[in-house]
């Protein structure tokens, strides 16, 4: 049925096991895309130009600020991240459904500014939770997780304005709720009216 494309944003507190959700939904929906982001952080190793993101210099992601060229961009973690207006709006002109994986400053920039996505937060089950997961990621120092745990009651004080929450306590659960969430977002009938009215030739 020809509709819009949906636009997904996610957001969480950082450790509440978003990227994976991510990517674990991404691979169930082959009509779901990532949105790919600028950014002016250095690739990880594997990391694609264009299919990860497009990495840029700090000069031209400030070019493209100054020409009004993303719908939203934030410093995180010291490095500026966006999404461009036109991944949005190719989004929604081809039918095809993207995801969000931006933070909640990026989020509420969108919610400001476009009509029609959908808000999804992701939460952990427990600040505990929370810690010993942080904890398992070899990558991070002490401080970096303290700062992190730091922040995340101000993260989640925010779910309070999106649209879905999914606790991330039980991996496979959090998947289906999601999925969930995605499906029933596809048969929202304001999405689907304009095509069925034009499929039964109705008024
Ligand atoms: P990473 O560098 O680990 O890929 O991402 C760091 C953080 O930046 C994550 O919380 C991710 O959600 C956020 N992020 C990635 N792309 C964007 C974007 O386009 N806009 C905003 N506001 N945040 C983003």
């Amino acid at each position: 049925m020809n509709r819009e494309g949906v636009i997904f944003i996610i957001s969480a507190p950082s450790g509440a096991g978003k990227t994976t959700l991510c990517k674990e939904i991404i691979d169930i929906f082959p009509t779901l895309r990532h949105s790919v982001s600028y950014t002016t952080r250095t690739p990880r190793p594997g990391e694609i130009h264009g299919k990860d993101y497009f990495f840029v210099s700090l000069e031209e992601f400030r070019r493209m600020v100054a020409a009004d060229e993303f719908a939203e961009w934030a410093e995180v973690h010291g490095n500026c991240y966006g999404t461009a207006i036109r991944t949005l709006e190719e989004s929604r002109a081809s039918g095809i459904d993207i995801i969000l994986d931006i933070d909640i400053q990026g989020a509420r920039q969108l919610k400001e500014r476009y009509q029609g996505g959908v808000y999804i937060f992701i939460l952990p089950p427990s600040y505990e939770e929370l810690r010993r997961r942080l904890n398992g990621r070899s990558s991070d120092s002490d401080e970096v997780i303290s700062r992190r745990i730091g922040a995340a009651a101000g993260e989640i004080r925010e779910s309070r304005w999106y649209d879905y929450i999914i606790v991330n306590d039980q991996f496979p659960r959090a998947v289906e709720e999601l999925k969930s969430i995605v499906t029933a977002e596809r048969c929202r009938a304001s999405r689907v009216l304009e095509a069925v009215t034009e499929m039964f030739a109705i008024e």
